[in-house]
């Protein structure tokens, strides 16, 4: 439980109060929820920061303020509709109206809504560190580099608007958690896929795209693939055996990488 509030007025005041001991509080779902899993002393609030608010084009890219909502982004007709679908795997209403891009994006969650669209689509983070310092990172390398990275505040984040990206989420009902999201992407002529998978990973899956990009594989061949790769470890659950969870990213990647190449709908 946190025991001090700090209402930052700007991204610099925010990002140099940041430490080990304390938390940014943006919509605050996960911060102020039951159970939290962010563990802070102190908050530092960057919901009046006028930095970190809007959303507007940037030559090719559509730049996000961190502190958007879900429904914002949602409502703004400069958003690519590859983002909104992605965003549309929140199904509640008042948490769309609350929680953040930044704040999802820092939550780094294996049932992510919005990663495996961002990994796909190629997004670029502005990060601030805490002598006010701005850096562009491709979500990729946040997630690699993260434990350098991890006090930094997410002040943009910015999405190709001419990318073509789709999505698929294997979730019980909409409310409940996912078992894998996965996302295929075309953004500046290369071939991205993008996957999370509860309790299993959260990655850019760059070997299955390069082999995808240069020639159709088989999903015999996408299945191989993945069972190559070292952080795709599923485990026996309720989703189901590691076997399937293998076998469903496969044909979901072989899927949504036909769509996004043109060859189905
Ligand atoms: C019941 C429930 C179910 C959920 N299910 C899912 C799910 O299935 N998939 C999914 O993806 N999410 C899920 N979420 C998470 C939800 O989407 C996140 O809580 C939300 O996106 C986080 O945004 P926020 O603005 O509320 O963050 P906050 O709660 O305000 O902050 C969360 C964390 O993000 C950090 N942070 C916030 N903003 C920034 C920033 N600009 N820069 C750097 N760090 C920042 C904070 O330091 C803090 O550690 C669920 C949440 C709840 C409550």
């Amino acid at each position: 439980m946190a025991e001090k509030l700090v209402m930052a007025t700007s991204a610099v005041e925010a990002a140099g109060l940041k430490n080990s001991e304390s938390a940014f509080l943006a919509g605050g779902t996960e911060d102020n929820r039951l159970n939290s899993s962010v563990d802070a002393a102190n908050l530092i609030s960057i919901g009046r920061i006028p930095e970190l608010d809007g959303i507007s084009k940037d030559g090719e890219c559509i730049r996000i303020g961190a502190m958007s909502t879900f429904q914002e982004i949602l409502d703004n007709k400069l958003v690519p509709e590859y983002l909104k679908d992605a965003c549309r795997f929140m199904g509640s209403r008042t948490k769309r109206n609350m929680a953040t891009i930044g704040g999802n994006i820092a939550l780094r969650r294996t049932d992510s809504y919005l990663y495996p669209t961002l990994l796909a689509s190629h997004a670029m983070l502005d990060l601030m560190d805490a002598k006010g310092n701005v850096s562009k990172k491709c979500v990729c390398c946040y997630l690699k580099d993260y434990e350098e990275l991890k006090d930094n505040l997410i002040v943009a984040v910015s999405v190709p608007k001419e990318a073509k990206v789709a999505s698929k989420r294997y979730a019980n009902t909409v409310q409940s958690h996912a078992v894998l999201t996965v996302s295929a992407g075309i953004a500046d002529g290369k071939l991205r896929v993008g996957v999370a998978a509860k309790d299993t990973a959260l990655k850019g899956l760059c070997d299955v795209a390069t082999a995808l990009q240069e020639k159709d594989l088989s999903d015999a061949d996408i299945l191989k693939l993945i069972e190559a790769d070292k952080d795709l470890c599923f485990k026996q659950d309720i989703f189901g055996s590691p076997e399937y969870k293998r076998y469903l990213l496969a044909v979901t990647i072989a899927d949504l990488a036909r769509k996004v190449k043109g060859g189905a709908k």
